[in-house]
């Protein structure tokens, strides 16, 4: 079907066709050329993050925190189950098992109280997702870390640029992993960077990048040849791809701020509707500089979920569902040692809608789904506050 409004709608500031014909006129295409390199800069800089990797996709940039993480059969890693697949996968990849967290009923962030009790002696890494680039509680889950010596990957997919307690998010963990596919607030089609904060991994990492070998010494002529010296595999994006998103990099405060007017537009649009219908729209946590990255509403119920989306649709518009959470998945349920027992991401899971975001969509556009959405009435409201009295929280 053809929609009229889709979902998503990959974005591009301007300079980007002029800035693939510089890296095709260059003669370097591979890897890791001026475009990459200015990327990594640019990263490296407004972030002040050790190193800044640029890599083929955020799943690449996971499977490489793995393997510098030396993730071996029987290792446990803790993650939400109410994430995108490739936050476990990376690490099963290695012979790791994901051990799921509930996640919390105002962020849909992992629940930072109950990670401790899920930590074993085979407990190799806590992988919080910043969902919607909302930070996670990360004082109480870097401590939790730094007691039992575990390492931190956040997985932030999402949430570039943003920050928690004046913080960027990316800057807690000993990695952070971060997507450019062209569903997030900055893309290439497909891409992604590493950042490391912890100095220890960064001469790995480039091998590792590398193929496992030490061709980033040799360039900086610090060997003499390059050769093999460690597993590793192909994870650099092409110049073509590190052009387009050297753009969006440049245009970062535009980008965030169209995308902040269309989410703030959302949220004043749409606040009376929903505190009348019982209905939750996302709640920012004092401390959190969030990235606009979805805007959704929490129905009361799934018949409600499935009646919205199925109106919507009607007057073409494309709003989408997400995550089935992973411990009831498929592969999840294969897998999983235990029977889980996750209320909050079963809850949210079966009732998340997500509204269309994207650069280019207009307040006209816009205006159409918030009148669309305006129009329904939920067929499960009890009232107010429902949501809250289910999940008693703080
Ligand atoms: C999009 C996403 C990924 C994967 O990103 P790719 O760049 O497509 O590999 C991983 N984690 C989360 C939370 C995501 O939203």
């Amino acid at each position: 079907m053809n929609y009229v409004i889709p979902f998503n709608k990959p974005h591009f500031t301007g300079p980007e066709l002029d800035y693939i014909s510089q890296a095709l006129t260059t003669g370097h295409l591979s890897g890791d050329g001026q475009f990459t390199q200015r990327c990594s800069n640019l990263l490296e800089e407004q972030l002040a993050v050790r190193k800044a990797l640029l890599t083929t996709s955020c799943t690449h940039a996971l499977e490489m925190a793995a393997l510098l993480l030396d993730i071996k059969e029987g290792d446990e890693v803790i993650l939400p189950s109410f994430t995108f697949v490739s936050t476990a996968n990376a690490f099963m990849l290695r012979g790791a098992i994901p051990v799921f967290v509930d996640v919390r009923p105002d962020t849909f962030n992992i629940d930072e109280k109950l990670i401790e009790a899920e930590i074993t002696d085979r407990t190799k890494a806590i992988v919080p997702v910043h969902y919607g680039g909302v930070g996670c509680q990360m004082e109480t889950i870097c401590s939790i870390a730094s007691k039992h010596d575990i390492a931190i990957v956040e997985d932030n997919a999402h949430g570039l640029f943003a920050k928690y307690n004046g913080k960027y998010l990316g800057t807690f963990g000993a990695m952070a992993t971060q997507s450019f596919h062209e569903t997030k607030n900055f893309q290439c089609g497909e891409g992604g960077a590493l950042l490391i904060n912890d100095d220890k991994y960064v001469e790995r990492a480039e091998i590792i990048r590398e193929k496992g070998t030490d061709r980033k010494k040799f360039f900086r002529g610090q060997v003499d040849k390059y050769s093999w010296v460690d597993i590793g595999s192909s994870y650099l994006p092409s110049e073509v791809l590190s052009a387009i998103l050297f753009a969006q990099l440049e245009s970062r405060d535009k980008i965030q701020s169209q995308r902040k007017a269309l989410w703030e537009r959302y949220l004043f649009s749409l606040n009376e509707w929903a505190s009348k219908e019982g209905i939750k729209l996302p709640q920012i946590p004092q401390g959190c500089e969030h990235s606009h990255h979805v805007f959704y509403l929490l129905m009361n119920s799934l018949e409600d979920r499935e009646a919205l989306t199925a109106m919507l649709k009607m007057h073409g518009i494309l709003a989408v569902h997400h995550y089935v959470p992973l411990h009831s998945s498929k592969m999840g349920r294969q897998l999983s040692k235990k029977s889980y027992d996750l209320p909050v991401t079963n809850y949210v899971s079966d009732r998340l809608l997500r509204l269309p975001l994207y650069n280019s969509l207009t307040f006209e556009q816009q205006d159409k789904v918030i009148d669309a959405v305006r129009s329904f009435s939920s067929k499960n409201n009890s009232g107010k506050d429902r949501f809250n009295s289910t999940f008693a929280y703080q």
